[in-house]
């Protein structure tokens, strides 16, 4: 389901809670009032169906304009889309960025306001760093996010229930290149193209010029070996299922 598609079925849910009833006098059972709710994945998601040759890259951390920029002028010529895990405080700092990252056809996702560690803090913290992720991304881009990725993939079973109540499922990832270590631009490229299979969600991080350095190679590489590409929504589906 596409998500304008989606988002207009939870607005006409919605609209049926308020149907007004009649005081004092019972509902006509032929036509009860019809509320759908909806729930998150249970489980954290690493990856994608194994199935043909799809795989998914996400880049975290950003937007950074420069390196950014770079990364989506690599995308854009081979009209591959990707997700963009989007820190809060880069969001607020540079709008256009992620109007651009919009605009160009991938998906927003949440990473988070200031990227701390989630596992260990107090539920209200973790709560408003979701939060005001979720907020940034909306105002710049009037996108409401539907996947949460962990920074350092730190978060617990326990606190599912935090993502939960704001629809957002987590996102973790299957290929991690350590491209944030900068061992250099040839070694990410060959570190993901030896590890990629199919069903793939590869972690990048396009704050770094080295990164963005590498994805022609990496974008490359994997169209040569008759790899497609999607985002975690197209790989995955709408992560919020009817209950
Ligand atoms: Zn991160």
């Amino acid at each position: 389901m596409k998500r304008s598609d989606f988002l207009k079925l939870l607005t006409a849910s919605t609209a049926s809670l308020f149907i007004p009833q009649l005081s004092g006098e019972e509902v006509d059972p032929f036509s009860p009032p019809k509320v759908i709710q909806y729930e998150t994945n249970r489980a954290f998601t690493t990856a994608g169906p194994g199935f043909g040759r799809r795989l998914s890259i996400t880049f975290d951390d950003g937007p950074n304009p420069s390196t950014t920029n770079m990364v989506l002028n690599e995308l854009k010529k081979r009209d591959i889309k990707a997700t963009f895990f989007l820190i809060g405080k880069n969001v607020d700092a540079f709008p256009d960025s992620v109007k651009k990252i919009r605009d160009e056809g991938h998906e927003l996702a949440n990473h988070s306001y200031t990227h701390p560690a989630l596992k260990n803090m107090p539920e209200e913290k973790v709560r408003s760093e979701i939060a005001r992720c979720q907020e940034s991304i909306e105002k710049a881009s009037g996108i409401k996010p539907v996947w949460f990725r962990p920074p350092y993939g730190s978060f617990s079973q326990k606190q599912q229930h935090i993502t939960s109540d704001f629809q957002l499922s987590v996102a973790l990832w299957s290929l991690d290149p350590f491209d944030w270590k900068r061992p250099g631009s040839s070694v990410v490229a060959q570190r993901v193209l030896t590890q990629s299979n199919p069903g793939s969600v590869i972690l990048l991080h396009d704050i770094h010029k080295q990164t963005a350095e590498a994805v022609p190679a990496i974008l490359d590489g994997l169209l040569e070996r008759d790899y497609t590409f999607a985002t975690m929504s197209e790989f995955l589906g709408d992560p919020l299922l009817p209950l």
